[in-house]
């Protein structure tokens, strides 16, 4: 049995897709944000799945990040549109809704 050295050599890296939340400004797993996507029809929905179809920006799933978001206006930089307050109480609203993934 032969092993060929540049098989052996090619260690596979796991590379984790990290993104930044809009709140605090850290980088996390992209699995530990919740993305927040603007529709192609220009509608904003908590995007708990992942797979909505739109651009998208991702935030940590505390009500803080949140808050930080909405105050330094993060969620416009990222999306380059102004947001409406009606948009934040409906994105707040779902974020409440979220299951809680702790313990
Ligand atoms: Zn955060």
């Amino acid at each position: 049995m032969k092993l060929s050295p540049q098989r052996v050599n090619k260690v596979k890296t796991k590379k984790i897709p990290q993104r930044m939340c809009l709140g605090c400004q850290e980088s996390r797993p992209k699995r530990e944000l919740i993305r927040i996507v603007r529709s192609p029809e220009g509608e904003f929905s908590v995007d708990a799945t992942g797979k909505k179809p739109g651009r998208g920006a991702y935030i940590c799933p505390k009500m803080e990040c949140f808050a930080a978001a909405r105050k330094s206006k993060g969620l416009e930089r990222s999306f380059k549109s102004p947001i409406d307050k009606s948009v934040y109480e409906l994105l707040e609203q779902q974020l409440n809704e979220l299951p809680k993934a702790e313990g």
